[in-house]
């Protein structure tokens, strides 16, 4: 039997449930999946307080991917086994989530000082039940107001990198979350590697600490598996892989069980005695 170990659900960008994200990987005969949502580990904290979890027939790992930048690199890093009561890491992603605010309502005051009227109500009132509200949600009612003709001019002008009403994100560093996760008594694996843009990056953040890293992955190709394969060896990586799975039709794939791995990948993670009992 498959398993899966990179799912997001509606607790960060995926658009299915806890519940839902289950009954599909049953469905799908997975083994073992991990729920693995941005900065957050509300979705596997749903399915205990609600009594789904442990899951029958199926095992969850409790998971997480972290959001960082190393070198100007978006990185993203995965944790499994994770305490999901764990104080120091509830606190930190608590941080980065108070962040996101800060940030929203610091360029909303930077663009009222530049002359722009517009008000944190609007851009909510455009972002709905959007958990990450962000640039393109202030974009969007700049442009609403008629102050540029285009959601590009106002990046181009104003919120881009660098432009006077931009307000750079609060993420943590790399290095912090990998001592974050084992202080939870997970395991760090490197996500997507190839999507970090640069290989020599990945073996300088491969000697922070990491314990495994995502080989296998929709985005890679064969050439990429087996480079990645070897670099894991090189460092005495577990090998992980997963989907990436969100649920929506323009990202492949669009269902569970299309990507998966191996179950050996998946017990070489597990830990009965992380999971929440
Ligand atoms: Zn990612
Ligand atoms: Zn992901």
């Amino acid at each position: 039997m498959p398993s899966d170990l990179h799912i997001h659900t509606n607790f960060s960008d995926g658009r299915l449930t806890p519940e839902e994200i289950v009954t599909a990987a049953k469905a799908a005969g997975l083994s073992y999946i991990a729920i693995t949502d941005h900065d957050n580990v509300d979705g596997i904290r749903h399915l205990y307080e609600q009594g789904l979890y442990p899951g029958k027939g199926i095992c969850i790992i409790p998971g997480i991917e972290c959001s960082s930048q190393a070198e100007g690199h978006d990185v993203h890093i995965l944790g499994y086994n994770i305490n999901i009561y764990h104080q120091e890491l509830l606190d930190r992603l608590n941080d980065v989530v108070e962040g996101r605010w800060t940030r929203f309502t610091a360029m909303v005051e930077k663009l009222q000082e530049l002359g722009y009227a517009i008000t944190e109500t609007e851009v909510l009132q455009v972002a709905g039940t959007s958990k990450s509200i962000g640039r393109p949600h202030i974009a969007r009612v700049l442009v609403q107001k008629g102050f540029f003709p285009a959601i590009r001019t106002v990046f181009a002008e104003v919120l881009g990198n660098d432009k006077p009403a931009y307000v750079p994100h609060y993420k943590l560093d790399p290095a912090e979350i990998v001592a974050l996760v084992h202080a939870a008594g997970g395991i760090v694996v490197l996500a997507h590697p190839k999507l970090v843009g640069d290989d020599d990056l990945v073996e300088r953040l491969l000697k922070l600490g990491f314990d495994g890293m995502e080989v296998f992955y929709p985005q890679h190709t064969a050439e990429d598996v087996i480079r990645y394969q070897a670099m894991a060896e090189k460092y005495h990586l577990l090998l992980t892989g997963g989907s990436d799975f969100h649920a929506t039709l323009q990202r492949y794939p669009d269902q569970l069980g299309i990507f998966t791995v191996a179950d050996r990948y998946a017990e070489a993670l597990y830990r009965p005695s992380a999971a929440l009992v």
